[in-house]
């Protein structure tokens, strides 16, 4: 079975891409398996390292969206791409409107080995 960690780089992380097309959204939802049953609404992906995406487990700690005491914030911005369901798009078509922003983001960490397990937003 996929575990949380897994499943958390196989929704937000592409670091080999720098710049992305208006079509990036639509592929990338599709080929992470994002549009299954439903289209996602909304995802963020990270083109930053695995590494450093690890280490912000251990920068500022705040509280998740869902009152978990458990998230962090990055100390610095990451170039991550936004990916919002277009109004209108209708399952099985997932249109989605493709946004590249440099933000500092909010990941959800968890034990074993500390890893991101959720993405909590950007700020
Ligand atoms: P909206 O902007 O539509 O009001 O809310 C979108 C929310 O989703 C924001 O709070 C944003 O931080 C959050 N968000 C962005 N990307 C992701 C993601 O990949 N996963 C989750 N769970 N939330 C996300």
């Amino acid at each position: 079975k996929e575990s949380q960690a897994e499943k958390f780089q196989r929704q937000h992380m592409d670091p080999d891409t720098s710049t992305v097309t208006a079509s990036y959204c639509n592929e990338m939802m599709k080929r992470r398996n994002m549009t299954v049953g439903q289209c996602k609404p909304v995802n963020t992906f990270i083109h930053e390292p695995l590494p450093d995406v690890q280490v912000i487990c251990f920068q500022g700690n705040v509280t998740c969206k869902n009152g978990k005491p458990n998230c962090h914030q990055s100390s610095s911005k990451m170039r991550i791409t936004d990916c919002r369901l277009k109004k209108g798009s209708k399952y099985p078509k997932c249109d989605y409107q493709t946004q590249q922003l440099q933000k500092s983001i909010i990941v959800a960490c968890e034990c074993v080995q500390y890893e991101t397990v959720d993405f909590d937003g950007s700020v």
